[in-house]
């Protein structure tokens, strides 16, 4: 049915030599994903010319969309120059100063190569520096691939216990003894976490928290539970983690900032390398210090051959640089723009659904229950199975009328985008919501 598609040829070639056509989960979709040629400003382009409006910025790194003229231009010079060399250079030094003078509680920051490395190494500085097993953290909540952060990030019914101490279920391919030493919170269960919290002690070594959990559509955690969180850490000697890979964006001094809270290890990515890949760590100095400083003894080993390498570091940098308050807060007003847009479609077209998110962030749900975790997310989306129906619907709707949002309801923005077109993504969406499946 799809022989006309380039798309779909590709597809089929990409499966004889990577099993589902792709190296990336994420951006599978069926019955085949389009395959990208290239991208300008707040568009993209497929195999088959379709040219669509990026939603996703590559799950939020392109803060500036594609092709930004200074991104494009440091990268340019930086690749004549030198792209990665078994030396430090200047260019790691001037991203880390940017960086540490706007993220109110960074002193000090290491760069690694994704997310997921952020979250292994701020775990692992969380058990050097305390000397302790333990990590918590909340339920559902996806921090990256290593094998403690994933810890019961998709336990799915028949694994997940009792909703008040939820089990920690390794992932496939990791075994108990990782999940032994991992406690899982149920989101924003204040009575229930602290219970968990006291049982583990002084042999907590940190709990870990995404101030806004994408995958519960930007569900933020609440100031109870975190005050609840931080008077146990206090109790007991554990650190706070945050996991800021993709919620960075909820604040221009970090999300911790806009949420008041001074976390002792920060995990960075995404939009910290300009479209490059990137992760970092960073934090309180004597912890950073004591940790990585071979002055000091360096007790937690950390190399990596493309750690800080220049190319991405020149990337991040005139990214970070065009992010300025200004464009903080430009962005901002065209999330919200979305998020009544989407509210007023909704509306109009008379369907039960929530809209959920801030800054460029934006979660779309259809559903008009109130959900607080992921069980219930879940035990709604097995229970209604119209609501999987019309999130697909939506999302081929939108994908065949110029708009490429995130495949389960969600829409990440880019300083590239106008106000037209997000009034363009609300319209089309109106038209989707007018026709769902029942
Ligand atoms: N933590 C969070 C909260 C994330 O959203 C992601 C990626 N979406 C990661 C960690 C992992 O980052 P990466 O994909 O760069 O490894």
């Amino acid at each position: 049915p799809h022989a006309h598609s380039r798309s779909a040829a590709l597809h089929e070639r990409a499966r004889a030599v990577m099993p589902g056509g792709n190296t990336r989960h994420s951006v599978f979709f069926p019955p085949y994903p389009v395959y990208a040629t290239h991208g300008r400003g707040s568009r993209i382009w497929d195999a088959d010319g379709v040219e669509r409006i990026d939603c996703m910025n590559n799950y939020s790194s392109l803060i500036h969309g594609h092709g930004h003229p200074a991104i494009v231009e440091a990268i340019q010079q930086q690749a004549t120059r030198l792209t990665s060399v078994a030396l430090p250079t200047e260019s790691e030094i001037e991203l880390a100063e940017l960086l540490v003078e706007r993220l109110d509680a960074i002193e000090q920051i290491r760069f690694c190569n994704s997310g997921t490395e952020a979250m292994l190494f701020a775990i692992k500085a969380a058990r050097a520096y305390s000397g302790r097993p333990v990590i918590a953290k909340v339920e559902g909540a996806y921090h990256g691939s290593a094998e403690t952060a994933a810890v019961s990030s998709q336990p799915g019914p028949s694994r997940w216990g009792p909703a008040d101490s939820p089990a920690s279920v390794p992932d496939a391919g990791s075994t108990p003894g990782v999940a032994a030493d991992v406690v899982v919170l149920p989101m924003n269960d204040v009575d229930n976490g602290r219970r968990i919290l006291r049982g583990v002690g002084s042999r907590l070594a940190a709990v870990v928290l995404d101030p806004l959990v994408k995958n519960l559509g930007f569900k933020p955690v609440t100031q109870e539970f975190l005050q609840m969180v931080r008077e146990e850490l206090q109790a007991c000697g554990g650190l706070l983690v945050f996991d800021e890979v993709y919620s960075l964006r909820l604040g221009f001094h970090g999300a911790h900032a806009t949420l008041g809270v001074q976390p002792d290890i920060i995990a960075m990515g995404k939009i910290i390398g300009g479209g490059l890949p990137i992760g970092a760590i960073g934090g309180r100095a004597d912890i950073m210090t004591a940790l990585f400083d071979p002055h000091a003894g360096a007790r937690l080993g950390h190399a990596g051959t493309f750690n800080a390498n220049p190319l991405t570091m020149a990337a991040g940098l005139a990214a970070m640089r065009a992010f300025d308050l200004g464009a903080f807060e430009r962005l901002s007003a065209l999330g919200d723009r979305l998020r009544k847009g989407l509210r007023e479609a909704l509306r109009i077209a008379d369907v039960e659904g929530t809209v959920t998110g801030a800054t460029s962030m934006t979660g779309f749900f259809l559903s008009g229950k109130s959900m607080s975790n992921y069980r219930e997310i879940a035990a709604l989306m097995g229970a209604d199975p119209t609501i999987a129906r019309r999130a697909e619907h939506v999302f081929h709707h939108l994908l065949n009328h110029g708009v490429y949002m995130g495949s389960y309801g969600f829409f990440v923005l880019s300083t590239a985008i106008t106000e037209a077109e997000v009034d363009y993504i609300a319209e089309t969406t109106l038209a989707a919501l007018r026709t769902l499946p029942t």
